[in-house]
């Protein structure tokens, strides 16, 4: 791969002052992409990775948006393409969880699941195919017009006890992905997901901060380690370079091997 498979192109990453967001947003800024950085809550934690990015000699900013919100996204849009003149990457990674059981799950915990995970990435997603498609081609930074990258999970695919909401925006955002993949490459514009496994971030940390719970996910995961949100920022800068130009509608799963039913590998 390049020095800077990215450099010249302008990044959008939502819910980036966190876990993986985050992660992305730094490996983007590393790669040579000016970063705006997404947020919704905690702008201190935005306004020390911003500066963090800039001592390091890169560009970034930040733009608050919830992004189940459309006319916030919008201005969030206006606000990057002010900054940067235009938008040439999107990963649309902002994510939640509020799990019950089924027979508890209220409408409230369905529909706040549903419109971060699965409204806010069509939201953001479209907004940023309006802008690739009215900008067009700049064959000087990337062969495709713009590329959207999706954060799904392995829950597009393994179901999910107590976590119906989630696992089913997760299984929206592939269909919504490959939707998006099928429609828009006519413009040049390619569209993936990335599905990460179990990621040591914010938003699972009761899975990983005792003893007994990391020993209990290591069951779930061949490689035997938990993952780090390097390990999606990498595949991030990967998925919107020109490295991957003939990726197209695919998910990459980042997860240790989860995917590959280890309850199986005894012979089951
Ligand atoms: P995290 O809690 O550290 O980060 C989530 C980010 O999303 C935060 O910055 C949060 O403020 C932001 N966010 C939440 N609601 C928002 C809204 N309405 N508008 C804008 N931003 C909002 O968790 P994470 O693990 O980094 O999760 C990031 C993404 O990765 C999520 O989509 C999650 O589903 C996905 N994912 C995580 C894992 C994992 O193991 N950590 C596994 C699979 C998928």
């Amino acid at each position: 791969m390049r020095e800077k498979p990215l450099a010249g192109q302008a990044a959008l990453v939502t819910g980036a002052n966190s876990g993986i967001g985050e992660a992305v947003a730094r490996c983007f800024a590393d790669a040579g992409a000016k970063v705006a950085i997404n947020w919704v809550a905690h702008e201190e934690a935005t306004n020390a990775i911003v500066e963090d990015i800039k001592k390091r000699g890169g560009e970034a900013i930040g733009v608050r948006a919830d992004v189940s919100n459309e006319a916030e996204v919008q201005a969030m849009y206006a606000a990057a393409i002010r900054a940067f003149g235009t938008v040439d990457i999107l990963c649309a990674n902002a994510g939640l969880q509020d799990d019950a059981p089924f027979t508890e799950m209220t409408l409230q915990k369905w529909n706040h699941v549903i419109t971060v995970n699965l409204t806010g990435q069509f939201l953001c997603a479209r907004e940023a195919a309006r802008e690739f498609i009215r900008r067009g081609p700049r064959p000087e930074v990337s062969k495709a017009a713009g590329k959207i990258i999706c954060m799904s999970s392995v829950h597009q695919e393994i179901p999910w006890a107590g976590h119906a909401n989630y696992a089913t925006s997760k299984g929206g955002v592939r269909m919504l992905m490959q939707t998006m993949a099928q429609e828009l490459a006519p413009h040049k514009i390619r569209v993936n997901a990335i599905a990460p496994g179990a990621i040591q971030t914010p938003i699972n940390r009761s899975a990983w901060d005792t003893p007994q719970a990391l020993r209990s996910l290591m069951t779930l995961i061949p490689d035997q380690r938990i993952g780090q949100p390097d390990d999606i920022g990498r595949a991030a800068v990967w998925l919107a370079s020109d490295d991957s130009d003939y990726v197209q509608g695919t998910t990459l799963f980042v997860d240790g091997g989860m995917t590959l039913f280890p309850g199986f590998a005894t012979g089951g």
